[in-house]
């Protein structure tokens, strides 16, 4: 049973309104929140646009379990079945990625799904409870193409196993546009299928003129999956009451999860399904928006070279609500890490972490509730709860180094911008210290504040045995590398 009686509104894609989360919760004190996320396609490394869209989850996820929300947290891996094209045209990205690096598939998916695991964490973006792979998954997505085919579903062509879109009522019912409309001027590279919006199921090796080094037999022929039948199959094994949130970026509203929700509908009729669709906007580059195949990508791990603190990309997508277009330029993100620094800086040096939920006096919580709480529980409203932090930092005269303390640490539960770390813009990029180091430099400040100078000169010795110089300033504590 969750303690609070608190709950988030979310923009529910598919009833174009806001929806109480507690709405579709499961568990006998509805306090389960079946969680699934569309992950990365592993065929390359995921860049900052990609990390717009799982900073959102990261921040959803965050709020969530801060109300009290037991959230079982699933993301799939696509490395089986994405074409280059979003409709059935192209090839699979994975196949490209393999014959770009001259690689196989596995080493490909393998090597891109540890750098999106490193990526995250530099952006301090928590993993999901669940990572599933397609490929670790085909039987049962052949077997929800079977039940597709016995209920009536499905026709199969030379090329493959199709979906009938035909038979679903409301097909286009998450984006909300007319079929037509949404077929207009698409490329349609499949002429056999009955209608333009039909999807592949299954795909045969038969015919094929490109490499293709993935292949599983099923009752059809040879061949891999589609790529909408992955998240329908894991989504289904891995959130057996059903899924609470569904989220996404926006360009799967139109293909990819208006037929992954197809085939939900198709084979468990209403028994089964997702309860509420919600997707962030892009990041965009000028017009453009930030994607994989452009070429023009930056990696949270190439900001330290550009000078820029990771972190300072997190707090720049604070800035920006998930449902709008974030702009992004290295000159906004410049400006994003000074404020960044500055805010650490200030937090780091003025503030302690107060670790577990310390209660405060009844004015002060009503301020945390009013000027930060109730802005996110009303559909993510980041930049508003950030412009409180920012303000807050500027007064801190005007609260008890307690009561701002207590606050601050709060807002950090959902942020998580390291603000009680120590941070020198002379010195080293805190991203770059060994999580050991860091953990004994804060050690150090805790043992100084208690006045436990001996204990402090212990860690000074240990961390220049670590190859880390630590001095005293009139802003805390400085770090330097140690070089020979
Ligand atoms: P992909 O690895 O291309 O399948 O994309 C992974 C996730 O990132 C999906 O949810 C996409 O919708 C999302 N995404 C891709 N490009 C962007 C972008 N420029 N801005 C925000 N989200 C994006
Ligand atoms: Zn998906």
């Amino acid at each position: 049973m969750r303690n609070t009686n608190l709950d988030l509104l979310l923009y529910d894609t598919l009833t174009r309104r806001k929806r109480s989360v507690g709405t579709v919760s499961f568990g006998g004190g509805s306090d389960i929140i079946n969680y699934y996320s569309c992950g990365p396609t592993v065929y390359h490394y995921a860049h900052l646009g990609n990390m717009r869209a799982y900073l959102f989850n990261d921040i959803l996820v965050r709020v969530l379990r801060v109300i009290d929300y037991k959230v079982n947290y699933v993301m799939n891996i696509t490395d089986v079945g994405h074409l280059t094209d979003d409709g059935d045209d192209g090839e699979d990205k994975l196949e490209v990625g393999a014959n770009r690096e001259n690689r196989t598939v596995l080493e490909v998916s393998e090597m891109y799904t540890e750098a999106f695991k490193e990526d995250i964490d530099i952006l301090n973006i928590a993993s999901p409870d669940i990572m599933c792979k397609a490929t670790d998954n085909i039987a049962e997505q052949l077997s929800m193409i079977k039940t597709l085919e016995k209920k009536g579903y499905t026709y199969v062509i030379s090329s493959g196993v199709y979906f009938d879109t035909s038979k679903i009522e409301d097909y286009t019912a998450l984006s909300g546009v007319k079929l037509e409309e949404q077929m207009d001027g698409k490329r349609v590279s499949v002429l056999d299928k009955k209608t333009a919006s039909d999807f592949c199921l299954w795909r045969f090796n038969e015919g094929i003129t490109s490499n293709r080094s993935m292949s599983w037999s099923s009752p059809w022929g040879n061949g891999v999956p589609g790529w909408h039948i992955e998240c329908s199959a894991m989504g289904h094994k891995y959130c057996k009451e059903g899924i609470s949130i569904h989220t996404g970026g926006e360009d799967h509203i139109a293909v990819h999860h208006t037929n992954e929700r197809a085939q939900n509908i198709g084979c468990y009729g209403g028994d089964w399904g997702v309860k509420m669709w919600v997707h962030n906007a892009h990041m965009m580059m000028g017009e453009k928006k930030m994607s994989k195949s452009s070429g023009d990508i930056i990696r949270p791990s190439d900001l330290d070279e550009l000078g820029i603190h990771p972190l300072s990309f997190r707090l720049l997508t604070l800035q920006s609500h998930y449902r709008k277009q974030m702009k992004f330029s290295i000159e906004l993100l410049k400006v994003a890490d000074k404020l960044y620094k500055k805010l650490r800086h200030k937090i780091s040096t003025e503030l302690e972490f107060y670790p577990s939920k310390l209660k405060l006096d009844l004015d002060h919580e009503d301020i945390y509730k009013e000027r930060f709480l109730e802005p996110i529980l009303s559909d993510l409203n980041t930049a508003k709860g950030l412009s409180f932090l920012i303000e807050l930092s500027k007064n801190l005269d005007r609260y008890s180094k307690k009561t701002a303390s207590i606050i601050v640490s709060r807002i950090e539960e959902i942020f998580q911008l390291d603000l009680f770390k120590i941070i020198d813009d002379n010195d080293l990029n805190l991203s770059s210290i060994p999580i050991d180091v860091l953990k004994l430099i804060d050690s150090r400040k805790v043992a100084k504040e208690n006045g436990d100078y001996k204990e402090a000169d212990v860690i000074r010795n240990r961390l220049s045995l670590l190859g880390y110089k630590i001095t005293d300033t009139s802003s805390g504590q400085k770090v330097q590398k140690i070089t020979i």
